[in-house]
């Protein structure tokens, strides 16, 4: 439920919950917290009272993507609501099962842009980089569920030799983001390894890793990780945070040390029915971002992956989401709405329309408020003098100015000025 809770600005802490038996050592040891992974029917066991969908769904998730979700992120779940917004992300649902026409296993096309296992090379100067198929708890939502968790039909192809022979060669490429699963699964000394072969590569100016893991297992971001990590900079970060709730003390600070390590965050949310598809929701969300020294970066229309149609949202309430968001909070907490092109036409972005008219020598443009501007277009030099074109017709704006017939430039400030 997109209930308004306002107890989801602050910022608080699950606890230990449903395991006071872990000492304080344990239950910070992101090892310990990995070893002790919700996984199973049993696990949930006088934890969480399952609906139909859910406990049907829990049976089948071992044949598609499986459950997993750590101690920490679990006590998040609130146990009497089902439609709880972190229940809904982490706790399948036999919906998952039911593939709609329009769905894809691979809906980013990332098989088919792999010139050699587990990297990605569709855009021109950047690379994605898979380095693990492991992630700290699973989405049920996840773009890559083909490959990652270990349990589809698809293994994920890891050969860090291949790779890193491939960037060597190819000097155009200049941004490589690691991702996953989730490259801070890595020991230190496997990730630090791997950073450095990266580092050691001279055209390689930019390095990005994508994660979850500072939300679902903030424990794993320790002094020593950050330590680590600044060693390869400009190293920078995006986090994934669908809902306000899960921003806690705990993520904070882990947050607040990759930001003193100096590593700029950016969040990328996905949009997703009854977690985030909602604009007061989502306004808390981007706003303690910025209060976590994070600038919300991406907000994604959920990829048409299989099984994940119960989770999707019409494209407009995501323009609505965002509409409801520039002009009423800071520019910095907008995050770029964006679709990522089925089957692998990468990210497309999506903005609600604020050119209301263009002609030859103007814009006509409407505000947040909806209050109508006109700003001048400056004539190119080969421009030659013309007669008034047609001009883009938005409908809900021009009404009242032309009662929807043709209109020219002319026409249009005549409306106007009369
Ligand atoms: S953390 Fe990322 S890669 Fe892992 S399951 Fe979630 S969306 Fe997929």
């Amino acid at each position: 439920m997109n209930t308004i809770d306002l107890d989801h600005r602050a910022f608080t802490s699950p606890g230990q919950g449903y395991w006071p038996e872990a000492t304080p050592e344990q239950w910070n040891d992101w090892q310990w917290q990995m070893r002790n992974s919700v996984k199973t029917l049993g696990h949930l066991t006088g934890k969480l009272q399952l609906s139909q969908e859910e406990h049907a769904g829990v049976l089948l998730a071992n044949t598609k993507l499986a459950m997993g979700i750590t101690p920490y992120f679990f006590n998040l779940i609130d146990p009497f609501d089902a439609d709880c917004a972190i229940r809904r992300q982490v706790i399948p649902r036999i919906e998952e099962m039911t593939y709609e026409p329009t769905d894809m296993a691979d809906p980013c096309g990332e098989d088919h842009d792999m010139p050699v296992p587990g990297l990605v090379h569709r855009y021109p100067d950047r690379v994605l980089f898979l380095v693990t198929d492991r992630c700290a708890s699973y989405c049920r939502y996840c773009t890559r569920s083909r490959v990652v968790s270990g349990v589809g039909e698809q293994e994920l192809e890891l050969d860090f030799d291949r790779a890193i022979d491939y960037l060597q060669k190819h000097t155009e490429v200049r941004d490589v983001l690691l991702s996953g699963g989730d490259a801070l699964l890595l020991s230190d000394a496997r990730l630090k390894s791997l950073l450095s072969r990266l580092r050691a590569i001279e055209h390689i100016e930019f390095l990005r890793i994508g994660s979850r893991v500072p939300i679902f297992l903030p424990q794993r971001i320790t002094p020593e990780l950050c330590a680590m990590l600044k060693e390869f900079h400009p190293l920078w970060m995006s986090v994934h945070v669908n809902h306000p709730k899960e921003l806690t003390v705990e993520v904070r600070e882990a947050l607040g040390r990759l930001a003193d390590a100096g590593i700029p965050l950016g969040n990328q949310s996905v949009l997703l029915k009854g977690v985030n598809d909602s604009p007061a929701v989502m306004k808390i969300l981007v706003q303690k971002l910025l209060r976590c020294r994070v600038r919300p970066y991406y907000l994604y229309q959920c990829d048409l992956i299989q099984g994940s149609s119960h989770l999707r949202t019409p494209v407009s309430k995501g323009l609505e989401v965002i509409e409801s968001l520039r002009g009423h909070t800071s520019g910095y907490a907008i995050p770029q709405y964006v679709i990522d092109g089925p089957g692998g036409g990468g990210k497309i972005p999506i903005n609600p329309n604020y050119v209301v008219a263009r002609t030859p020598d103007s814009l006509v443009l409407r505000n947040y408020k909806g209050d109508i501007y006109e700003y001048p277009e400056l004539a190119a030099a080969s421009d030659k003098p013309q007669e008034p074109t047609p001009v883009y017709r938005h409908l809900e704006f021009i009404d009242p100015i032309e009662e929807r017939e043709e209109i020219t430039s002319r026409s249009w400030r005549a409306g106007r000025r009369d």
